[in-house]
């Protein structure tokens, strides 16, 4: 049988703020637990509506709980906290290590979603025709650069076969650099702003690292001079070629709008390349060659592997990270399973004494 593991502590980061915490008060409520809920400090607004609703729903009271704060205090104590049975964290790797640590003297369980810097490995052969070709390019600025980069699993390494390499790069520099900036309440904006200004200055410092270590500016690297968004904490999409993996900007997360480009001379090579990161949270491959798709996606030491498509979720399939990009999976029955605890019952139906003293 299973049981509630008890009372649940949900800590989630700021970006899709209100679908993060959904992904785990959902299986949290499934499962028969009760939790308190604790949104980034910077966008905590959607998730008390959330709980607003759950209990206008009719959510027994104590079941559903909200506290709102910083995370060295607010979340420390929740992952510390001797009432609480289980913490499931979704954030960046230091604060991650931290609540793991806090967890461990009344050990919780503990479920981590770190963060990852994701692989799109694009063959050749995946642009062998046109149609191929203008879709690869396409899905490769999705993956990068869509919510200005600002998602754990966006396709910030694009890794391509030599042979493609030129025209292929120049394809995604000339459609990287019409992206539209632009606020929420423009129709026109392809893309936004990043979250604050201290988050900006590292994706900048991550960029003046990567120049300095040799990558080559392809486009982007400077706020744009635009008055309309110098309201804003806005950066363009930005591509670096010609990285290697010493270079900083290609194994940490800038979770900015930010895709380096490194090179690939056949499968094997581009295995190792896609998997020479510390994360692995998810990556993508793009062949026409069955075969091929189905031997990189099987070696590739990621959580989600997509076969020619970036950026699909669906909550049937598990959703997490080997290695530094965390511990546990959401989504699916996995998923399910973190928030319940399993029990074996054992029921003799012909007692009998076991004789092992002669006494
Ligand atoms: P963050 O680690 O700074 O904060 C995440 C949450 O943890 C916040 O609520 C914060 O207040 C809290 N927190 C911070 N320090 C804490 C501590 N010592 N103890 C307890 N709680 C603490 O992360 P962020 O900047 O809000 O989010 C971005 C990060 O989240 C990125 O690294 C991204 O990759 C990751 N992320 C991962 C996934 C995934 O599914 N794997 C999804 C979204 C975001």
């Amino acid at each position: 049988v299973h049981e509630p593991v008890g009372v649940c502590a949900l800590i989630t980061p700021w970006n899709y703020p209100l679908l993060q915490a959904s992904w785990k008060i959902a299986p949290a409520l499934a499962a028969g637990n009760t939790f308190v809920v604790k949104p980034s400090e910077i966008t905590p607004l959607t998730t008390v509506a959330l709980i607003d609703l759950l209990t206008e729903a009719g959510l027994p009271s104590g079941v559903a709980g909200v506290v709102t704060g910083p995370g060295h205090s607010v979340g420390a104590r929740l992952a510390e906290h001797p009432d609480v049975d289980l913490v499931s964290f979704t954030g960046g790797l230091v604060s991650g290590t931290k609540v793991a640590q806090a967890a461990a003297p009344t050990v919780k369980k503990v479920a981590l979603e770190l963060g990852g810097k994701n692989p799109n490995v694009v063959f050749a052969d995946a642009c062998a025709t046109e149609e191929g070709f203008d879709t690869a390019v396409d899905q490769a600025l999705n993956a990068a650069f869509i919510h200005s980069g600002q998602v754990c699993s966006a396709g910030a390494r694009l890794i391509v076969e030599d042979s493609l390499h030129d025209r292929f790069v120049d394809e995604v520099v000339r459609r990287a650099s019409r992206i539209r900036l632009g606020g929420p309440f423009d129709a026109d904006a392809e893309t936004g702003a990043l979250i604050s200004a201290q988050h900006l200055a590292k994706v900048e410092a991550y960029v003046a690292a990567g120049l300095a270590e040799g990558a080559v500016l392809r486009c982007g690297g400077k706020r744009p001079d635009d008055p309309a968004l110098a309201g804003g904490f806005y950066y363009p999409p930005t591509v670096l070629d010609e990285c290697g993996r010493d270079m900083n900007v290609v194994h940490e997360e800038s979770f900015g709008p930010v895709l380096t480009i490194e090179r690939f001379t056949d499968e094997d090579d581009a295995v190792r390349i896609a998997n020479d990161t510390e994360y692995g949270l998810a990556g993508a491959v793009w062949t026409q060659d069955a075969g091929k798709a189905q031997r990189v996606a099987r070696r590739l030491r990621h959580g989600t592997v997509w076969i020619n498509d970036y950026h699909p979720y669906v909550p049937q399939a598990e959703w997490g990270g080997f290695g530094h990009s965390g511990v546990g999976r959401e989504l699916g029955p996995t998923g399910l399973d973190e928030y319940r605890e399993p029990k074996h019952i054992w029921q003799n139906i012909q007692p009998r004494p076991q004789h092992w003293f002669r006494g």
